[in-house]
């Protein structure tokens, strides 16, 4: 497993890449590290189906709209890179700020409906910075495939219609979501929870996939003391999604199931 902490580094390897590796298919992972079970099952899924598997690792600054919720992101670099090399990975790129914001953030990409409803409603800005660091990441690694989480299901629709939208020749893999053993949704936030809250964290899960409507989850949730940011549900094509985001303290998750409407 290759480390590029520079993107020159990477860019090289690229560039090595492309005149030694033609007609070779690259897998391509973009997390914000603090790996869990889920990360992996994406890196797993992109090592079957690719000849080259990058992993990027990178907390980006704009799409949190919470400096404190930066601040407290959990940073375990070392785990994993040792995760990483067991799941299978070649290459695991970890720019810094400076390297992925030439430009102080002047340019950036925003999309202007999906993008201001669910999470986007409740975290002005954070679709943009989303965006635009996934469209900077697909230009450095130019993978074949990019393998996204379902857990953030309104980020993989976003993302499918950006690269649909300015053709971008990457075919995006959606990846279902990973749980604890209790039906909580896997994240990297999850370590942030205190004993009492993590305990009671399942019943968010259990709520949104149990009520009949999005308005029975709201009250669910409520009456069993979580401070909601929204509940609901959502049709796309054939089948339809409830979607809800709840704050314990100072720790907000996200959790979406398919649902019959
Ligand atoms: P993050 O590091 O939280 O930005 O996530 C990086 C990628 O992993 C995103 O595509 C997420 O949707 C995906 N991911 C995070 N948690 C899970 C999970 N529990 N199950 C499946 N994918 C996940």
């Amino acid at each position: 497993m290759i480390l590029h902490s520079h993107l020159d580094s990477w860019l090289e390897t690229r560039r090595g890449l492309t005149d030694s590796l033609t007609g070779k298919s690259i897998g391509f992972v973009p997390t914000m590290g603090a790996l869990h079970a889920g990360h992996v099952s994406l890196i797993e899924r992109a090592r079957r189906e690719n000849d080259v598997v990058v992993l990027s690792i990178f907390v980006n600054p704009t799409q949190f709209d919470d400096p404190g919720d930066l601040a407290q992101y959990p940073k375990t670099l070392e785990t994993d890179l040792e995760m990483a090399r067991k799941a299978g990975c070649d290459h695991v790129i970890f720019p810094n700020e400076t390297q992925m914001y030439p430009d102080g953030y002047r340019y950036r990409v925003s999309e202007n409906e999906l993008s201001k409803t669910l999470c986007g409603a409740h975290r002005p800005g954070h679709f943009d910075g989303v965006l635009t660091v996934v469209l900077k990441l697909f230009h450095i690694v130019q993978a074949t495939r990019a393998y996204f989480g379902e857990k953030d299901f309104q980020q993989l629709e976003l993302i499918r219609g950006m690269v649909k939208s300015f053709f971008l020749p990457v075919e995006i893999v959606p990846c279902a979501i990973v749980r604890e053993g209790d039906g909580l949704a896997m994240s990297s936030r999850n370590t942030r929870l205190n004993h009492v809250d993590r305990e009671h964290a399942p019943h968010f899960h259990q709520a949104l996939s149990s009520a009949t409507s999005a308005a029975e989850a709201r009250r669910l949730l409520k009456e069993d003391g979580f401070d909601v940011d929204y509940v609901e549900d959502i049709a796309f094509g054939p089948s339809a999604r409830r979607f809800g985001a709840v704050r314990m303290g100072a720790v907000r998750l996200i959790d979406n199931c398919e649902v019959q409407l």
